[in-house]
């Protein structure tokens, strides 16, 4: 149940990219024969990533995954426009590969806005156009978030960025696959996708670039995507992308209605089990992800729930993904000012394709004995409920 952190490849994602490592290996920028097969399926999963996102395949730039897209979208708006302006708006909540990036371009003379989140992770879309200045030259996004699943308003924010004239960039990696993602209705300059969160292999991402964006070169060298990016393309990785892409523009409806059920029968049994669970994300299951569900077990800390559970064989993640490892609580529970305690002993559930209603009754079956040892074991606990 870790699945906004990665999945498996989907059924027929694999079989597709198998043919391209052995057979049909050629380089697609070569004009002979072992090329130009190879060109042509490359140009098949272009249409296919196009159809998801609703765009047209010229304006796709594959990249190896959702952190370069961010890079490349962030800071190639940043070098192309500096001239116009040094101000970008962004989210307290985006994903590191956004924020990180925001905070680079900080040392090298830009002013970056990370907007409040209130305390259900949304935003304030007055704040957000009163943050809009004459050096202005980009607004960053995310179309949904990673550990709390909350859906942001983007086609609101386009229509402001349009209003404005500022060029408008999303994270989309998280929405990607799992809910309706329309870049022309949501008026995006740039969308970033990664493959790897939705069924494609990891490695492998694409970047929707609006016909007529400006936007800096970030790898140089050879002359591929259209002079977009230098590189020998991932092919075996672009083809299970554009297989990946067919499958959920086909599933999305019933895949986003089967999982829901499972996300939230997981999220009803786990407060009728236990006390004392709170949720973290806005309460409106329509504004989540289908899949994702955050929790604080009030009294424990999230790495230790994290590891009894991995020795039941659940997996999850505490807090983000990328921070684990260290015990500061995530920058999106913070943001919402959650309470450093409860902060620390959040879990994330996101559930998969794969995961099946048995996988819902075993962690509901397995998580309130362990909830409720490790409650025993907790100074805090003792200390307020003895
Ligand atoms: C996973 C993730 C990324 C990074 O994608 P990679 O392909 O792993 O680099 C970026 N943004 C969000 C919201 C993500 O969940």
């Amino acid at each position: 149940m870790d699945n906004n952190a990665t999945m498996s490849v989907r059924p027929g994602v694999l079989e597709a990219m198998l043919p391209f490592f052995r057979e049909q290996f050629g380089n697609p920028s070569s004009v002979h024969w072992a090329g130009r097969a190879v060109n042509s399926a490359v140009e098949t999963a272009r249409e296919q990533v196009a159809a998801l996102i609703n765009c047209s395949p010229a304006e796709l730039v594959f990249v190896s995954c959702g952190s370069e897209g961010n890079n490349f979208a962030i800071k190639g708006t940043a070098e192309a426009l500096k001239e116009k302006g040094n101000h970008i708006v962004t989210t307290s909540v985006e994903h590191p590969a956004v924020l990180e990036t925001c905070e680079y371009l900080e040392t090298q003379g830009f002013e970056v806005t990370y907007l409040k989140v209130d305390k259900n992770g949304m935003l304030d879309l007055q704040e957000l156009e009163e943050a809009i200045t004459e050096q202005t030259i980009l607004i960053s996004v995310m179309w949904a978030n990673n550990e709390i699943g909350n859906i942001y308003p983007i086609d609101k924010i386009g229509r402001l960025a349009k209003k404005y004239k500022v060029c408008f960039h999303s994270d989309s990696v998280q929405a990607v696959g799992k809910i309706s993602v329309d870049v022309q209705q949501a008026n995006l300059d740039l969308a970033v996708i990664s493959g790897h969160k939705f069924g494609a292999p990891k490695g492998v991402g694409a970047i929707y670039i609006r016909r007529g964006t400006r936007l800096s070169r970030f790898m140089h060298g050879g002359h591929q995507e259209r002079n977009r990016r230098a590189g020998t393309l991932n092919v075996t990785g672009i083809v299970g992308l554009g297989v990946a892409c067919e499958l959920a523009a086909k599933n999305l409806k019933q895949d986003a209605a089967k999982i829901a059920r499972l996300r939230d029968k997981l999220e009803q049994g786990i407060f009728a089990a236990i006390p004392e669970v709170k949720l973290n994300g806005h309460p409106r299951q329509q504004l989540r992800l289908p899949n994702t569900l955050n929790v604080s077990f009030a009294y424990i800390e999230g790495e230790s729930l994290l590891l009894n559970f991995d020795m039941k064989g659940i997996a999850v993640s505490s807090g983000s993904a990328c921070t684990s490892g260290s015990l500061e609580p995530s920058h999106v529970m913070r943001a919402m000012c959650v309470d450093a305690v409860l902060a620390q002993s959040s879990i994330r559930f996101s559930l998969g394709t794969d995961n099946t209603e048995e996988d819902v009754d075993y962690v509901l079956q397995e998580l309130p004995p362990i909830v409720q040892r490790l409650r025993k074991m907790s100074p805090l606990y003792n200390r307020d409920k003895l």
